[in-house]
């Protein structure tokens, strides 16, 4: 008996429920990975990310082949690739884990059906996400929950199940297939920071669990200081369970602070589950196409370059061009100010983000867009969620150690004049090698006039009556038109 394991957003071994289930009914399985071009060149597409994605695929080769099997990389769309492989091995059963976004629920929908052509059923396992079944919690009144904070408390009651070992030995590839070995593809180097596969992964995640979880709670909004996980990359591919990250984390308050923040990507997979329509439009349905953005492409390209005259901001964009990642904080601070400040369409930045890092992950990513834009599920009034990047650094990155490490002109300004170095006297910026407009960028916006700006956009978004026309598409440097119908 022969079954298929479909690998996708579970690149790992340990505590891996679809590999497990095809395991323990049938004597032959068989590992697979789809490269599917979508992945590559879709609307998602991302080249560090791609690199990062290669790293972990091999080193799951190589952990399959010490086992005793392999991973067969099949190139092309699932949908057309896994039949053609399940009739050729008479495999009855394909096992995968399931993923909430549209594109992956279309995807899996149609290989599906041309895989029961073939003679095999696609059985979805859970793996993704911490708890099984993300469509069971439901509010009292039965619908998907919109409230974190209600969806948190129901998270936590939710039963677990236990995590599940690696493997010890694998049965053989059968004699029709072979390992063929991953691909070149994503060449461009992975950021040295994060290095791919599951043994990193899980290092990290040991390491976090063991010591960095204690000061969770206090450190976690500290830009400038090492105190998150950084697993995001690692949970987005699933080189590690979250499953097993929350079962390791300690009591206390890290531990919960922890917990909590992890329960973010359940909430956020949960949304887009209900609400599959929240990928391209807003969930709040009376400001869906009425808020007037400002389509300035030369706006965006100072945001995504890092050239705003703001220093946190410049440095957040900064560090997610130099490593493929961003601090939370950071990434509230350039949300806010890309759709309060410069009043840009939250998918500009979606998208740019999407692009470039290594977590980009379609559910969390387009939660927390909505979420910084107003334009989300728990709404608040814009102004609450719209943060004044020169507070924001002195409250966070109070030394400044962030915004010189990400932004070397600011190296030599005194801390007094970091968060608004357009204060700094003449003087002041010779002796710190630091002229503003010639050395470091004068602020792009004045931020208390963008913010009563920002306020009256939407309160003209709510009282329209009429459906405005949406901003143009993000320019050429995040889309180009052929990518619209991309995945
Ligand atoms: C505008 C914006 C866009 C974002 N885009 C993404 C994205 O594409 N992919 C992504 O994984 N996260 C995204 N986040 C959430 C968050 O910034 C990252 O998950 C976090 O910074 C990753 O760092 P960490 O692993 O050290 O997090 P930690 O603080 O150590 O948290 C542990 C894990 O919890 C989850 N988590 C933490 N915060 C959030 C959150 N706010 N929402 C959802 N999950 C969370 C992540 O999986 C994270 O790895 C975004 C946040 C904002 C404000």
């Amino acid at each position: 008996m022969t079954a298929i394991v479909w690998f996708r957003r579970d690149l790992r071994l340990n505590d891996n429920p679809a590999l497990v289930r095809a395991l323990a009914g049938h004597t032959s399985v068989v590992p697979v990975f789809c490269l599917d071009d979508r992945l590559l060149s879709g609307r998602h597409r991302c080249a560090p990310r791609a690199a990062f994605l290669r790293g972990c695929l091999l080193e799951l080769d190589r952990r399959l082949a010490t086992l005793g099997s392999g991973l067969v990389v099949l190139s092309g769309r699932p949908e057309a690739a896994l039949p053609r492989l399940a009739a050729r091995l008479n495999a009855e059963e394909t096992f995968a884990a399931a993923d909430v976004s549209p594109f992956s629920r279309r995807r899996d929908n149609a290989t599906a059906l041309a895989l029961r052509s073939a003679g095999s059923a696609l059985r979805l396992q859970p793996g993704v996400f911490a708890v099984d079944d993300l469509s069971a919690l439901r509010t009292g009144a039965g619908g998907p929950y919109s409230v974190f904070t209600h969806f948190h408390r129901r998270w936590l009651r939710e039963p677990r199940r236990t995590v599940l070992p690696a493997p010890d030995a694998l049965p053989a590839l059968p004699s029709s297939v072979q390992a063929s070995g991953v691909p070149g593809f994503g060449e461009a180097l992975a950021h040295a920071r994060f290095q791919a596969g599951e043994a990193a992964g899980r290092a990290s995640m040991f390491e976090f669990t063991k010591s960095g979880v204690g000061n969770y709670a206090e450190l976690h909004d500290a830009v400038g200081r090492p105190g998150t996980s950084r697993l995001s990359p690692y949970l987005h591919l699933g080189c590690i369970s979250p499953r097993e990250l929350e079962s390791l984390l300690p009591d206390g308050t890290g531990g919960t602070a922890a917990r909590r923040q992890l329960c973010w990507r359940d909430f956020y997979a949960h949304v887009l589950l209900h609400n599959p329509g929240n990928a391209r439009a807003e969930q709040q349905e009376h400001l869906r196409g009425r808020v007037a953005w400002v389509g300035s492409v030369q706006l965006f390209d100072a945001w995504r370059t890092g050239q705003t005259g703001y220093p946190l901001v410049d440095a957040g964009m900064r560090e997610l061009a130099r490593t493929g990642y961003m601090h939370n904080r950071a990434r509230l601070v350039v949300g806010s100010f890309l759709v309060k400040d410069l009043g840009i369409d939250w998918r500009w930045g979606e998208r740019w983000f999407m692009r470039t890092l290594l977590d980009g992950d379609e559910a969390n990513n387009n939660g927390n867009w909505q979420w910084i834009a107003s334009v989300g599920v728990d709404p608040q009034p814009p102004s609450r969620r719209m943060f004044n990047p020169v507070l924001q650094q002195r409250r966070f990155d109070p030394d400044g150690t962030y915004v010189r490490l990400n932004v070397p002109e600011l190296r030599e300004v005194p801390n007094e004049y970091l968060a608004e170095p357009w204060m700094m006297p003449d003087g002041i910026q010779r002796a710190a090698r630091c002229r503003i407009g010639v050395d470091y960028p004068a602020p792009i916006v004045d931020h208390a006039q963008a913010r009563r700006e920002a306020i009256a956009r939407y309160a003209r978004a709510r009282e329209a009556r009429q459906v405005m026309l949406p901003a143009r598409h993000p320019p050429s440097a995040v889309d180009r038109p052929a990518d619209r119908s991309r995945a």
